[in-house]
C-alpha cells in the first residue's frame, strides 16, 4: 500500500528532537515566571474575522497565508497564523482587562501557508507576550529587554536588535501620503508585488526583498522625519532605556513589520547565523487593536519569537537526552512477572525507568542498559524473583549488591 506522508510544511518532531524543544520551553517558561507574566492559552481555531480585522485584510498573512475553511455550520474559520489577535479577543470576552493592566504570554503551533524553506514551515510554532493596558516607552523597554535576556538565557550569540518607530496613527498617515506621492512618480521602476501594495498596504514596500526596489528606496522620504515631537521624544525614551540596560540596538527608519495594528516601536531581532530567514523574533506596540476588535481603550507591547528559528541557533549543549536512572532486566517467567510492578515502584519514587521487555537473555539485556547510558541495573531471574532479593548493579563501576524486593522504595539510595 502506498505510505501516507505528513503535509507539506508540516513536520514531525522525532523524540531525539523532543528533548531539546523540552528545553527550550522550560526556559522559557521558567523566564517568563520571574517575570510575573502569566500564561494564557487560546483556541488554534478562530472566526476568521478576527484575523481580518485584527491583522488587516492587506497583509500578507491575511490575503495570502491563511489556512480558512468553511466548518460545517457554514462559518468561516481559520487555523491561527499568529497569537497577538486572539490574546486580545479573549482578554476582551473575558473583561481581563477589567481587572488591571495583564503580562501575558502564550506559546504554541500557527499556521501560515508558506513556501516551506530552512526555518519556514506551514505549521510552525512561536512563544510570545502581550502587555495589555501598558502606555508608558518603559514597557516597550522591558518587553524587549525580556525577550533578549531570554535568547542569552538559551545561550543564543550573533543577535542584532534593530529597531524603529512608526509614529502615531496621524504620524503614520502622513508619511503614507507622502510615501504614496513619492513612489507613484517612479511606479514603473517597482516590482509588480509593490506596485500592487502602493495601492494597498504602502509601508510594506519598505520591507521589500526586491534588489531594484530597496535601491529605489536609499532616496525615499524617511518615516523619521514624519514623526511628531510626541513620537519622537518617545521614540528617545526607549532608546535610552534600552542604552541604560546594555542592549544594543540600531535603528532602522525601513522596519515597518508586516501586520497593520503597529505603531511608535518595532523591532526585530536578527541572526546572521540563518540566512534569508534572519528574523527570530518580531514585535512591536498596537495599542489600537483592542478597540479595533471592540474592546476598552488599551495601549500595548507585544513580540513572538518562531520556535524553529531558535532550535537552529541553539548551542549543541542543550541537545543532549537524558539518560534513564535504571533499567530492569528480567529473565524466566516469575521474574518476567515482577518486572513491571519493580518498575512502578521505582516511578514512584522519581526515578527514570527504562523496563526491558524483550524477553531476550540476560546479557543481551545488560549490554542493552549499559549502553543506554543508565546510572543502574536492577536484575531479576527466577531465583530473585522467588527469594525477593534483587540484584542492583551500578553500570559505572560493575559492582552488584542486594535489595529487598519488600522494601524497595525505603532502601533505594541512588
Ligand atoms: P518573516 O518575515 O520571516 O515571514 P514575519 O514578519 O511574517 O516573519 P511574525 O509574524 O512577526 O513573522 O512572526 C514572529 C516570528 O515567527 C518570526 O520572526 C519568525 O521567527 C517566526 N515565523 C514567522 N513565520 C514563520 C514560518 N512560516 N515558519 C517558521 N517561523 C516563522
Ligand atoms: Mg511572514
Amino acid at each position: 500500500m502506498e505510505q501516507l506522508q505528513s503535509l507539506r510544511g508540516m513536520v514531525d518532531l522525532l523524540p531525539a528532537a523532543t528533548s531539546r524543544w523540552q528545553w527550550l520551553e522550560q526556559t522559557a517558561r521558567e523566564h517568563f515566571r520571574r517575570s510575573c507574566i502569566r500564561e494564557i492559552r487560546t483556541p488554534l481555531l478562530e472566526a476568521t474575522e478576527l484575523f481580518a480585522r485584527g491583522i488587516g485584510e492587506a497583509t500578507d498573512v491575511v490575503g495570502k497565508e491563511m489556512y480558512s475553511f468553511n466548518d460545517r455550520g457554514d462559518r468561516s474559520c481559520t487555523l491561527r497564523p499568529e497569537g497577538t489577535a486572539s490574546v486580545v479577543r479573549a482578554a476582551i470576552q473575558h473583561g481581563l482587562l477589567s481587572q488591571g493592566a495583564q503580562r501575558l504570554w502564550y506559546g504554541g503551533p500557527m499556521f501560515r501557508y508558506e513556501r516551506p524553506q530552512g526555518g519556514r514551515q506551514r505549521q510552525f510554532h512561536q512563544i510570545g507576550i502581550e502587555f495589555l493596558g501598558f502606555a508608558d516607552p518603559r514597557s516597550d523597554v522591558e518587553a524587549i529587554a525580556i525577550a533578549w535576556d531570554l535568547l542569552e538565557a538559551l545561550g543564543i550569540t550573533g543577535l542584532q536588535l534593530e529597531l524603529n518607530s512608526l509614529g502615531s496613527r496621524d504620524d503614520r498617515q502622513a508619511y503614507r501620503d507622502a510615501l504614496v506621492a513619492w513612489l507613484t512618480e517612479r511606479q514603473d521602476q517597482l516590482d509588480t508585488d509593490s506596485q500592487q501594495r502602493l495601492a494597498t498596504n504602502p509601508l510594506r514596500i519598505l520591507d521589500s526583498k526586491n534588489p531594484q526596489t530597496q535601491q529605489l528606496l536609499q532616496d525615499a522620504p524617511n518615516l523619521e522625519q514624519s514623526l511628531s515631537d510626541a513620537s519622537r521624544e518617545r521614540y528617545e525614551e526607549v532608546k535610552a532605556g534600552l542604552s541604560a540596560l546594555n542592549i544594543p540596538h540600531l535603528c532602522n527608519p525601513r522596519l515597518v513589520r508586516g501586520l497593520d495594528y503597529y505603531g511608535h516601536t518595532a523591532f526585530e531581532i536578527t541572526s546572521d547565523a540563518l540566512g534569508a530567514q534572519a528574523t527570530v523574533c518580531g514585535g512591536g506596540r498596537y495599542d489600537g487593536l483592542v478597540e479595533q476588535l471592540g474592546g476598552p481603550a488599551a495601549a500595548c507591547v507585544g513580540w513572538a519569537m518562531g520556535l524553529e528559528r531558535l532550535m537552529l541557533l541553539l548551542p549543541d549543549k542543550s541537545q543532549q537526552s537524558q539518560p534513564p536512572d535504571v533499567v530492569v532486566i528480567s529473565q524466566g517467567s516469575a521474574a518476567a512477572a515482577l518486572a513491571v510492578p519493580v518498575a512502578r515502584q521505582l516511578r514512584q519514587i522519581g526515578q527514570a525507568v527504562d523496563v526491558d521487555l524483550s524477553g531476550a537473555g540476560f546479557g543481551k539485556q545488560l549490554k542493552r542498559a549499559g549502553k543506554s547510558g543508565a546510572r543502574w541495573a536492577v536484575l531479576i531471574g527466577d531465583e530473585e524473583a522467588s527469594s525477593g532479593q534483587l540484584q542492583r548493579k551500578d553500570l559505572n563501576s560493575g559492582d552488584s549488591s542486594t535489595i529487598a524486593l519488600q522494601s524497595l522504595a525505603e532502601n533505594w539510595i541512588s
